[in-house]
């Protein structure tokens, strides 16, 4: 077996290697692959000078705002959610991974401490890392160009300071000139303590101003590089009270020496490991980590001919040594086509890496909807593709006669029952069911769930009026109204854009609804819960405490 590893750029904290190799699988396929790795590097976010300005005019703005009389301080300090949400309509599994923790050795030049007694965090002559680092992992420049990841407040707060217009593609880190600013949100969290959001992309800061208050998981901006940055990331960092004397670590671990517990909601594991997104590509992917901001040549492709190469591709996040991933094809007739295995073996820790095989079909394969798989750390990924044997069907064709997907998510579908469940009011009945479909007096169609009609009032706005209680445990009660007869959903997320459970799909007269959400089987969190009816959209949050 031949090995090639090739260093391409080896800066502070920077790996980039890759190796080029060949593996048989089970059904005696050649396929070539392709393992890379990267990280971006680190650099000091803020120079001394420029935070202790920053502290400054902050605590100008608190007097000048008269914000102290507004704090409402508690006992106990808040609890944070997780400050990113993907917005794209990818449907990726995830999309950051952490460059930097916190510093918690207070000594300079390499004397490095993250909250778990390692050493994912840096430092240098005369500064510590003092906040967490979250990169865009993969695409990144794409992903800034896509407004995919919005920066969002961990608490309920005021705003206390922002900062915006300036230029957002940096990649100099140490080389930035020191006078770069960044684009910057700082909110004053409910109990007093203020977090600083960095490194956002121009113009997209939230319209609140100073004195402003935000909710939990409200926008604040989106991810992008502007300040003394190297690529594309969220600088986070949070400080007990505006005297700026104690940092809060929001990790908890033995070695975190800032804070006696944790700050999140729902602390995520010190090595996250997951795969972010799984795809097929024409060509192996580009990245140009060396030529700054240049945008990934991606080579995104959903639709395949017979005797073609497919790339097939996975980009992890904390990939850890000896952790096996098992591939797989599956054929439209949900047969295992072929499968192989891949680890990881002469590295202990990738923040992020990915692999690429590629793979030529013959002729005699079945046509249709084929599933890439992968099973990782005991969870099961997916992507579709097609092959066919006519290579011009539409990008977005989802059967090789080259149908795409109706509203409703069916595959060239139109039938009648779908027509109704997708806002199409043409094919219903007085009762705004589907003709064949009765109203079992809470909307039409099956009941797993009632709906509560409150009818006192007759609603003229489209809102979800409240959701009580939420915090909550495990139970909590979403009201909302509807002006307008016609299709309503509600669906329920968790912060990271994924869709979990559709509490109601069905069409609803004008009136005044409730509806239960049981979470006894979630985590700790926050999660977003999405009403659409007609032209309306509406998001809230609400956070589950056990
Ligand atoms: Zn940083």
């Amino acid at each position: 077996m031949i090995r090639r590893l090739i260093i391409l750029l080896l800066i502070v904290g920077c790996v980039l290697s890759e190796s080029k190799n060949t593996t048989i699988t089970s059904r005696g396929n050649m396929i070539e692959y392709m393992f890379g790795s990267h990280k971006p590097p680190q650099s000091i976010c803020l120079t001394k000078e420029k935070r202790k300005e920053i502290q400054y005019q902050l605590n100008e703005n608190i007097i000048h705002l008269n914000l102290d009389q507004k704090l409402f301080r508690a006992d106990n300090h808040v609890v944070f959610s997780w400050p990113l949400l993907l917005n794209d309509n990818s449907n990726d599994y995830g999309y950051h991974g952490v460059s930097g923790f916190v510093d918690n050795n207070l000594n300079y030049n390499d004397n490095l401490l993250d909250y778990n007694c390692g050493s994912r965090t840096y430092d240098t002559e005369d500064y510590n890392h003092q906040g967490t680092d979250y990169y865009l992992w993969p695409f990144e420049w794409n992903k800034v160009d896509d407004n995919a990841v919005s920066v969002i407040a961990v608490s309920s707060g005021i705003i206390i300071g922002k900062r915006d217009g300036n230029y957002d593609r940096n990649c100099g880190g140490w080389d930035t000139d020191y006078s770069t600013e960044w684009n910057a949100v700082y909110i004053q969290n409910d109990d007093g303590s203020i977090s600083w959001y960095g490194h956002m992309k121009n113009g997209s800061l939230t319209n609140k101003s100073l004195g402003d208050t935000v909710n939990i998981g409200e926008y604040l901006g989106i991810v992008a590089s502007s300040g003394i940055s190297t690529g594309p990331h969220l600088h986070f960092e949070t400080y007990k009270d505006n005297t700026y004397n104690q940092l809060i670590d929001p990790y908890y671990g033995e070695c975190n020496n800032y804070n006696d517990d944790t700050w999140w909601i729902e602390q995520r594991p010190y090595y996250d490991s997951a795969i972010n997104k799984i795809m097929t590509h024409s060509a192996p992917p580009e990245f140009y980590w060396d030529e700054c901001a240049k945008l990934e040549n991606i080579n995104a492709e959903n639709n395949f001919t017979p005797n073609n190469y497919i790339y097939f591709g996975a980009y992890y996040r904390d990939q850890l040594a000896n952790q096996s991933s098992q591939w797989s094809l599956i054929d439209p007739a949900g047969n295992i086509y072929d499968e192989w295995e891949q680890t990881v073996q002469d590295f202990d820790h990738y923040s992020s890496s990915y692999w690429w095989y590629s793979y030529l079909l013959n002729n005699t394969v079945i046509k249709g909807e084929w599933t890439f798989q992968i099973i990782y750390n005991e969870k099961q990924y997916e992507h579709k593709f097609l092959i066919c044997n006519n290579s011009s069907i539409p990008d977005n064709a989802c059967d090789c006669d080259g149908n795409i997907e109706d509203e409703c998510g069916v595959c060239g579908g139109d039938g009648i029952e779908e027509a109704c469940e997708c806002k199409n009011t043409s094919a219903l009945n007085e009762n705004g069911c589907c003709d064949d479909i009765e109203d079992l007096g809470c909307g039409c169609g099956e009941n797993d769930f009632c709906l509560s009609i409150n009818e006192a009032l007759i609603p003229d706005t489209y809102v979800i009026s409240s959701i009580y209680p939420n915090p909550f445990n495990p139970t909590t009660t979403i009201s909302f109204s509807i002006p307008e007869f016609g299709l309503t959903t509600i669906t329920l997320y968790d912060m990271a854009g994924r869709k979990l459970e559709t509490l109601t799909n069905k069409v609803l007269s004008i009136g005044n609804y409730s509806i239960n959400w049981n979470a006894s089987s979630y985590p700790n969190g926050v999660y977003l819960v999405r009403m659409e009816s007609g032209e309306f959209t509406q998001t809230q949050k609400m956070v589950l405490v056990k």
